[in-house]
């Protein structure tokens, strides 16, 4: 049986699985969160990203002192064209976030514009806005969605070694890596 596939003698196209969002110089990004709290992880730059445990006792990258750093991640709705992502945030953006909406509070709802300030080196700023319920009420968020698929997939590393934690319990502000 002929297969029309191989009969156009093109490539399978290359299956794209997605990425996560990152708040770039000069690009605002609005979004309303769905994750009522952060997804956490630490990760090494080892020339690819290497998950690290949270208990640095259990990581051979850390006793070799490679530096390590916090990445946090909401699943968001991006207003900009009302799809559902993940935003990565660095710690000090992510202490900023839980700073103005407050630590004990359901991040699900809460809605802001980021944007950074200037070059890639230097901070990102929250306009807080209304919350989804004032806006919208009724609207329905969809579930809560870990990053673990896409991460898994955008390191190429089996999405149970990430060592993702929940909760709004960042690493300290500063740490040391
Ligand atoms: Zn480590």
């Amino acid at each position: 049986m002929k297969h029309e596939f191989f009969d156009r003698g093109n490539p399978p196209e290359k299956v794209y699985r997605g990425f996560v969002r990152r708040v770039k110089p000069g690009e605002d990004v609005h979004c309303t969160v769905v994750s009522p709290v952060f997804w956490n992880c630490h990760v090494h730059w080892m020339g690819r990203t290497v998950p690290c445990p949270r208990d640095r006792g259990h990581c051979i990258h850390c006793k070799t002192a490679i530096p390590r750093k916090y990445l946090g991640y909401l699943y968001v709705r991006n207003e900009s064209n009302g799809k559902y992502e993940h935003l990565e945030l660095p710690l000090d953006a992510s202490h900023d976030l839980l700073d103005a909406i407050g630590k004990e509070m359901d991040l699900r709802g809460v809605r802001f514009h980021a944007k950074r300030r200037g070059g890639k080196k230097t901070g990102i700023v929250f306009d807080l806005k209304a919350r989804l319920e004032q806006v919208a009420p009724g609207f329905e968020l969809p579930s809560d969605k870990a990053p673990d698929e896409i991460l898994g997939y955008l390191w190429q590393i089996n999405a149970a070694k990430l060592h993702l934690w929940g909760g709004n319990d960042l690493p300290p502000q500063g740490e040391v890596a």
